[in-house]
């Protein structure tokens, strides 16, 4: 069997789908093929960031997420003690954004609402079971095979994009690397179902504490707090996760409080050498993956598919195929110049050494007590100066 569209999509996690929704929206005839029976599960990214937002809201997607979600319009440092050290309100973002906060929300709550919404407009553009088998490009179209529970079907289309993550058997065909490599440091992620809120005062939807004796990230999801900790020794993963050790971090933060949940992560960075390889280009995880300091790479990710679903409308209406090649140049130079940096300086801590954490401390507090800086801060953290633009210019 075989067929033609304008562009075939691999992959339906958040990326794939957000770019095939943004095509669908721009008019082009579009096929997500997805490996998996459904729509994945996992707990994974819980931030969306203003800036995605706005594009999530071009597309009608925003509407339906934020009630799903817990809207957070300040970031605050504290430390054990509960003292606020400094705060930065999203208002100082008003008049860039429609979205003056951050959403926290997990990535699953999303990829069902882009499925529906793409369905909508073209009921047979998403196939389950459906692994993207091989790539072939020729003059002016890829072809790709799709093995799914009735044989093997050949796709032809103008465009590809390879939304397949981290470990991208697309951008192994084409022969691009992925260099990169894990860091030292790993997280440690527990979960507690109980309001933080009645442990610690004043506390806001995202914290970050900041003491000499423990530091770590708070963050409120609609049905539980995350707490995020740095882990810089060479502990083994099962003694970081020694339920001992997890009661002591948790009780230099909050006391007593229920543990329902603890998971240890590496975390690491790699970039593909190349987004774009004649017809077919990388997006996602399968382009880039950064720590989750920040929560940057699925944002960053979803700001990929918006940008390549507009330069491939674009191209199958008539401009030069050199917009998919510019918007891949621009798409992996904010990753490998900002994003990764950014990332990497995030995370990195300064655990144990108390003159640096009075350093940080008290360059966070001249940050939050002058508005441009703080305008700024919020500016790079909501990643605008990395986004694409909305409706205009690449
Ligand atoms: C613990 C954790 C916490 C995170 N927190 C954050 C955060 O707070 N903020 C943030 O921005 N990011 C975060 N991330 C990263 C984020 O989860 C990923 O960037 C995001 O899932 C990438 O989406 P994607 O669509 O590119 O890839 P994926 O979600 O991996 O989806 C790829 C899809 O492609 C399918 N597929 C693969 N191969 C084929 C094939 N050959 N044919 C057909 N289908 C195929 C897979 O089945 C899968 O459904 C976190 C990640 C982890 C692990």
């Amino acid at each position: 069997m075989s067929e033609h569209r304008g562009v075939l999509v691999v992959g339906a996690g958040p990326v794939g789908l957000f770019g095939a929704l943004r095509l669908a929206q721009q008019g082009v005839d579009v096929l997500v093929v997805e490996a998996g029976s459904e729509l994945g599960t996992t707990s994974k990214a819980s931030t969306f960031h203003p800036s995605t937002l706005d594009l999530l809201d071009e597309a009608g997607a925003a509407e339906e997420l934020l009630p799903l979600g817990v809207v957070v319009d300040e970031i605050q440092w504290r430390d054990l003690a509960g003292d606020i050290l400094a705060s930065v309100p999203f208002s100082v973002l008003e008049g860039r954004t429609g979205f003056p906060y951050r959403l926290h929300a997990e990535q699953t709550l999303l990829t069902p609402i882009l499925l529906r919404k793409l369905r909508e407009l073209n009921p047979d553009s998403v196939r389950f079971s459906s692994r993207c088998v091989s790539v072939e490009q020729g003059d002016g179209s890829v072809t790709a095979t799709i093995a799914g529970f009735d044989g093997a079907t050949t796709v032809t289309s103008g465009f590809l994009l390879a939304a397949d993550g981290a470990h991208s058997e697309i951008r192994k065909q084409l022969g691009i690397g992925f260099p990169g490599a894990s860091y030292e440091s790993r997280a440690l992620r527990v979960v507690t179902k109980e309001d933080l809120r009645e442990h610690l005062s004043n506390l806001t939807g995202i914290a970050y504490v900041r003491d000499e004796r423990q530091s770590c990230s708070l963050l409120h999801m609609r049905d539980h707090w995350r707490f995020i900790f740095r882990v810089a020794g060479k502990q083994s993963d099962a003694e970081v996760l020694d339920p001992e050790a997890v009661r002591e971090l948790i009780d230099a933060v909050a006391p007593g409080v229920s543990i329902d949940f603890s998971e240890v992560y590496s975390n690491r960075a790699h970039i593909a050498e190349r987004y774009v390889s004649g017809r077919v280009a990388l997006a996602g995880d399968a382009a880039h993956v950064t720590t989750t300091a920040g929560g940057m790479n699925m944002n960053c990710g979803l700001h990929d598919a918006y940008a390549f679903a507009r330069a491939m409308a674009e191209v199958l209406g008539g401009a030069p195929l050199s917009a998919l090649e510019e918007t891949g140049a621009a798409r992996r130079g904010v990753v490998k110049d900002v994003i990764i940096p950014r990332t990497e300086s995030r995370a990195a801590g300064s655990d144990g050494d108390a003159d640096a954490l009075a350093r940080a401390v008290a360059s966070t507090r001249e940050l939050a007590a002058d508005p441009e800086r703080a305008f700024r801060f919020l500016y790079e953290a909501s990643m605008f100066d990395t986004a694409p633009s909305l409706r205009g210019e690449r």
